[in-house]
Parts: C-alpha cells; sequence; structure tokens
C-alpha cells in the first residue's frame, strides 16, 4: 500500500530526513515513534505530498506521488488524515463535517453522504452528537468526530499524527479504543505516536526514527520489549 525509498527531505541546509526505507502492507499497522524533531511528521506528511520530497521515491496504492505528472488528488481521496489537531470546521455541524468532502469529492447525494457519515459516527461512539457543533464536543470526542470524517471517505490508508498529544489524559484511551477497533477491522495504517503500550499491542511493526533515517524496525513486541539498538534503548527508557 505504501513503499517508500530512500526518501529525502530538506529544508534550506537542514536535511531532515536522510534516507528512509519503509514498506506498509495491506491490513498493516505500522507505529512510527522517535525522538522530537526526528522527522516522523515531515514523513507522514511526505506520504501524501503535503511536503514536496526532495529525493528518493514514494509510492502509494500503486501510484508513485513523486512522479511531476501524478494526479495527487486522486491518490489523496484515498488517504485518511487525523492529526494532533482536529482542524474540524468550526463552524459546521459535526454530521455536516462528515459530509462534505463526500458530496464535493466523491460527488455522493446528501442522503448517502448522511447515511455514511452517520454509521460512521456511530462507529466511533458520537451516533447522539450528529448535530453538534465542534465546539460543543471535548478534545476525544471532536478527535473522533475527525476519524469518523476521514472514514467517511472510505479511505484505502489512514495516516495519523500524534492524535492523541493534544488530548487531556482522561480522553485518550477513547481514542486510541477508535483506533485500536480500526485495526481489528483491517484497515491499513501509519502511526505517529508517543503511546508506546498501544504502539505494542496494536502495531504490527513499530519503526524507530532518529535524525531522519530509519534506526531500527521489526515487530511491535521486539522493538519495544527488546530493542537491539543503543538509540532505541535509551528513547524508550525516556518515554515509557
Ligand atoms: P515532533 O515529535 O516534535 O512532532 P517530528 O519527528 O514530527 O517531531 P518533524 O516535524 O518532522 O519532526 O520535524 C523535523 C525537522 O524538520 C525539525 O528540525 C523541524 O524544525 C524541521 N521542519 C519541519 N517542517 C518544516 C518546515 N515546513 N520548514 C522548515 N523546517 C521544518
Ligand atoms: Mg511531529
Amino acid at each position: 500500500v505504501v513503499r517508500v525509498e530512500g526518501l529525502r527531505k530538506s529544508f534550506g541546509d537542514n536535511e531532515v530526513l536522510r534516507g528512509i526505507d519503509l514498506h506498509i502492507d495491506a491490513g498493516e499497522v505500522v507505529c512510527l515513534v522517535g525522538p522530537s524533531g526526528s522527522g516522523k511528521s515531515t514523513l507522514l506528511r511526505c506520504v501524501n505530498l503535503l511536503e514536496q520530497p526532495t529525493g528518493g521515491r514514494v509510492e502509494v496504492l500503486g501510484v508513485d506521488v513523486t512522479d511531476p505528472d501524478v494526479d495527487i488528488d486522486r491518490v489523496r481521496t484515498h488517504v485518511g488524515m487525523v492529526f494532533q489537531q482536529f482542524n474540524l470546521f468550526t463552524h459546521r455541524t459535526v454530521l455536516e463535517n462528515c459530509t462534505m468532502a463526500q458530496r464535493s469529492v466523491l460527488r455522493r447525494p446528501r442522503a448517502q453522504a448522511e447515511e455514511v457519515a452517520r454509521a460512521n459516527l456511530a462507529r466511533v461512539g458520537l451516533a447522539d452528537r450528529a448535530d453538534a457543533m465542534p465546539g460543543q464536543l471535548s478534545g476525544g470526542q471532536q478527535q473522533r468526530a475527525a476519524i469518523a470524517r476521514a472514514l467517511s471517505m472510505d479511505p484505502q490508508l489512514m495516516l495519523f499524527d500524534e492524535p492523541t498529544s493534544a488530548l487531556d489524559p482522561e480522553l485518550v484511551g477513547d481514542v486510541l479504543g477508535v483506533m485500536r477497533d480500526l485495526a481489528d477491522a483491517g484497515m491499513t495504517m501509519l502511526v505517529v505516536t508517543h503511546e508506546m503500550a498501544f504502539a505494542r499491542e496494536v502495531g504490527d511493526r513499530v519503526v524507530f526514527m532518529d535524525g531522519g533515517v530509519v534506526v531500527e524496525e521489526g515487530p511491535a513486541d521486539q522493538v519495544v520489549g527488546a530493542p537491539r539498538e543503543a538509540r532505541t534503548r535509551e528513547f524508550l527508557q525516556r518515554v515509557l
């Protein structure tokens, strides 16, 4: 589903990604961990071309997105993205947030879009909040609404960038629970997270990045439970 080869990204003189190789197969959950500034968000953003790579190759859903002639909007239609900040439209209801892109991008009629949206809101535990405004929801509910919005586009890949790090601790569990359900349902996911318990239990693989390179990757249990590299061990000691 995702194939990254020799990916490089510089901002001016600052080389943030220094040759990243990463693959994600269908149905896999890959958790991306590493210290602040190691390039995790930049890598995620290169996958759907929110950042333009300066080198290497990125293939998403069989399309080389680094090809200058790529129709990136078509690829993005199939890729859901959930950020630390929920980025809901604050002047639209929760339901409208979940129907807008379905109608404008997928050209679904209103009734169908609403049906899909309500099913996904139910899936994230927000069936009864469809008519609320985002500001009336807790942070955890807003993040679950953002997930429902992404799911309403029937994505083939979901990208998460620290979806729980802006939340009060008591709200984190509900959001991780929704993500766990999604993983169990077979969704292909790339998740940047500091939640090591989640990475270990839900992740099929964990990729540890530092300084713009992949330092270590492997089965979640091995990387989190028995890391081979000293840098991985140091990082885990700090966050666990
Ligand atoms: P965090 O855990 O804090 O979110 P991260 O691993 O996601 O960190 P990135 O956000 O990818 O790290 O940033 C990696 C480096 O790239 C940092 O040094 C950052 O300052 C730099 N950087 C990121 N985006 C830009 C940008 N748009 N312009 C210039 N520099 C940037
Ligand atoms: Mg980041």
